[in-house]
């Protein structure tokens, strides 16, 4: 799970972590208002989208040469004139894809002025198995440049979970950043904070860009993008509050609702499968036969007709799919249940695409017969192997 940058910042705010003052906006009378909390006489007007790269983006129904997505303001009358011509426009950026993204939120800062930008990110890294802090002295809108042209000009800390932070790890990272003098000490101390608060929210990344010295020397976060690993959400219930449905890919949202475990793909054979690796195996498997996954889908161990229901509907609604394939193994759930499911949810959506079933396990044969009996046009299938080919094959026929 994402959340938008204010968010990010609220969040590190509260665990003592230096951030620009600011207040999200959700319309131009908003976005105003928040300006006229604020110190003045620089301003900052950030959309607020869950994506990078909203400096250097372009707002498609603007014509070329308007400013980005991140705006600098000297007055409250600036802020207003920004505001209204941001709001409810797309935003395109080298991380949201052609189509950009709307912008429903503004967050309003206060301006800092700025003697050096850094770059810092903690994720998770997996190869090592420890959280990496990465840093660089050269922060900022070209980062992703940097990394590719000058990748020594990127240091890597990594941080062993079960140790936790050490205070050598800070002087690491300060001396990355060649931080001197009392910035040196900020960055050792801001280090611990930021791996304390990555901890303690469950994060899968934290990233940091630009981090900040001022002209007046102090380290602060200009701006923040930051991840949750989704399995631990269940202990951070106020996080979920947080959640921007209208940043998310609709059909994930509604799949996330049923605990079913959705992405969608760009191929045309909808999928539907109980456990992750059998998906994988499935979608592997289509592949082998040469055709494209319109989806992976896990309804998981518990799967009953509501959650067969709901897969059948978020399948259907990807107006791409042109066939499905149902390959479920009823270890704890029995196929006659399955079977049930299926029949019924085939019928409550009024199935129009052809429709492979793969079936194994207990009560198998109890299951094969309901499917055979339901008088709707299922294919049954032998194995994986006979699945696919049936699949792939209905669906190049009704082509
Ligand atoms: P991003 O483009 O989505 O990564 O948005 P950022 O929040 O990183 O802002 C982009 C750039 O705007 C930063 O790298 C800064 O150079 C500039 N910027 C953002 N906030 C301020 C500010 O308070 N003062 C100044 N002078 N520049 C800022
Ligand atoms: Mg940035």
């Amino acid at each position: 799970m994402n959340v938008h940058e204010y968010q990010a910042k609220e969040l590190l705010a509260a665990q003592g972590i230096p951030v620009p003052v600011g207040y999200a906006a959700l319309s131009v009378d908003e976005a105003v208002a928040a300006a006229g909390k604020l110190p003045g006489p620089l301003y900052v007007v950030k959309a607020q989208i869950h994506a990078g790269g909203r400096g250097k983006g372009k707002f498609k129904e603007l014509p070329e040469g308007a400013k980005g997505g991140v705006r600098l303001a000297r007055s409250v009358d600036e802020v207003r004139a920004n505001a209204e011509e941001m709001f409810g426009q797309t935003l395109v950026t080298i991380q949201t894809g052609a189509e950009g993204k709307q912008v429903n939120r503004l967050y309003v800062t206060d301006g800092v002025d700025i003697a050096k930008e850094y770059y810092l990110a903690l994720l998770v890294d997996r190869g090592s198995g420890r959280i990496a802090m990465v840093a660089s002295t050269e922060g900022g809108m070209d980062i992703e440049q940097v990394a590719h042209d000058t990748p020594d000009k990127i240091t890597t800390i990594l941080i062993d979970p079960a140790q936790g932070f050490m205070p050598h790890h800070g002087r690491a990272l300060a001396y990355a950043l060649e931080l001197e003098g009392d910035l040196n000490k900020q960055g050792q101390a801001l280090a611990r904070k930021l791996y304390d608060a990555f901890i303690a929210l469950d994060c899968s990344m934290l990233e940091i860009n630009p981090l900040v010295a001022t002209e007046d020397g102090k380290l602060l976060v200009l701006d923040a993008k930051m991840s949750f690993d989704s399995n631990a959400m269940f202990r951070h219930k106020d996080l979920e509050a947080l959640r921007d449905e209208t940043e998310e890919d609709p059909m994930e949202v509604e799949a996330s609702r049923h605990d079913l475990a959705y992405v969608k793909l760009d191929g045309n054979i909808g999928c539907m499968v109980n456990g992750a690796g059998l998906a994988m195996a499935t979608m592997d498997i289509i592949k082998l036969n040469g055709a494209e996954p319109a989806n992976f889908l896990d309804v998981g161990g518990g799967a009953n007709k509501e959650k067969v229901t709901a897969a059948f509907k978020i399948i259907l609604s990807d107006p791409s799919v042109k066939g499905i394939l149902v390959n479920i193994f009823g270890g704890i759930m029995r196929c006659d249940i399955i079977a049930d499911g299926i029949v019924a949810a085939a019928r409550e959506v009024d199935l129009k695409v052809p429709l492979v079933v793969r079936l194994e396990g207990t009560n198998v044969e109890e299951g094969k017969a309901i499917l055979a009996q339901s008088g709707l046009p299922i294919v049954a299938a032998n194995d994986l192997g006979d699945a696919a080919r049936k699949i792939v094959a209905q669906v190049r026929e009704a082509a």
